[in-house]
């Protein structure tokens, strides 16, 4: 017999929230959406509340939440669910600090629930091939190029500029997830130059220099204000030529072949893996991405750059 359906709510209804996850939750038979919170959004014929606290008292039969807020202010909302013995999926980033991620994965162990800190860019379709092909191979360097317009891709967010929320790390991070899911070693931050536009607190441009394992370098470029052609490649030179990931991870090539393209299915994979740490009982929180970030702040050199509007 099937397990009757998790019921679900979804809290911060912006653009994620209606271009990925209501069409996966919506394909996924294992949820059902009983409920939304968001100040401002509603959806027609879903009971909505204007925050966490009306929905947990909704009555709604909660089995978990599922947050698409920006990531300033999600420890609130995460910490009420997972109190009220909720499971809890999360948008990367999952938090705007490290230490309110590490305090959310211990309230969550011990109510005994699913904390799920999801990072779409590696459910992209290359993702896992160019693990396995890199698993074998002896890495000489690694470039990303995460080159994207944020006027297209984040219309009027202000948020996304003043502190806490990430800046061009917003996208950078993705980049970020998949290398750490790729990159048989470890990832460290050497050095990083952080563009600050001087009407916002937060980068629309960095540079960063990492390491990986003992002595392999690693590049990264994060631009915010790309117009025309978007990139969003990683590139590996191995002993035995050379991988590309691009398109966020959609295509791989080996030595300028195609080894893999694949249409996007980040998200209904993403709401599968929760469904099955639920059923399992198991948590999944990996803050490398998070903290390569913290770590470039940390040690980012900042320059001040023209002032910046949508
Ligand atoms: P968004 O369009 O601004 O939507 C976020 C929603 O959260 C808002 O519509 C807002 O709805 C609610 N919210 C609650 N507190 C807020 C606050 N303090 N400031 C602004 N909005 C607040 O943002 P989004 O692009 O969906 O991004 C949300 C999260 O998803 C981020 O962590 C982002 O990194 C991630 N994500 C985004 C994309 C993308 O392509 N945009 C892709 C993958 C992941 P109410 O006003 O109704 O409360």
């Amino acid at each position: 017999m099937n397990n009757p359906p998790i019921r679900l709510g979804l809290v911060g209804i912006g653009k994620i929230a209606r271009d990925q996850h209501l069409p996966a939750i919506a394909a996924d038979d294992r949820f059902r959406l009983v409920a939304t919170a968001s100040r401002h959004a509603t959806l027609p014929g879903t009971p909505g509340h204007a925050d966490i606290d009306a929905l947990l008292r909704g009555g709604h039969g909660l089995h978990a939440v599922s947050l698409c807020t920006p990531p300033s202010g999600r420890f609130e909302v995460a910490a009420a669910a997972i109190d009220a013995g909720l499971h809890v999926m999360v948008e990367k980033p999952p938090g705007a600090t490290v230490s309110e991620v590490v305090e959310l994965a211990r309230r969550a162990e011990k109510a005994g629930v699913t904390l799920f800190a999801t990072w779409h860019s590696r459910e992209a379709a290359g993702v896992d091939a160019a693990r396995v092909w890199l698993a074998t191979r002896s890495i000489r360097s690694v470039r990303i190029e995460w080159r994207e317009d944020i006027r297209v891709w984040h219309p009027g967010q202000d948020w996304i500029l003043e502190a806490g929320g990430f800046g061009v790390f917003d996208p950078g991070i993705n980049a970020l997830s998949i290398a750490t899911a790729i990159l048989p070693q470890a990832l460290r931050i050497s050095s990083s130059t952080l563009h600050v536009p001087a009407n916002r607190a937060a980068p629309i441009a960095a540079s960063l220099a990492m390491v990986h394992g003992a002595d392999t370098p690693v590049s990264a470029e994060f631009d915010f204000l790309q117009t025309g052609p978007q990139s969003w490649d990683i590139i590996v030179e191995t002993d035995d030529g050379v991988l590309r990931l691009s398109e966020g991870g959609r295509r791989l090539s080996i030595n300028g072949t195609a080894a893999l393209e694949s249409a996007n299915r980040e998200y209904p994979r993403l709401y599968q893996r929760f469904a099955d740490l639920i059923a399992a009982g198991d948590s999944d929180i990996d803050l490398r991405p998070l903290q390569l970030v913290a770590d470039a702040f940390l040690v980012g050199r900042t320059i001040s750059t023209a002032s910046f509007e949508y």
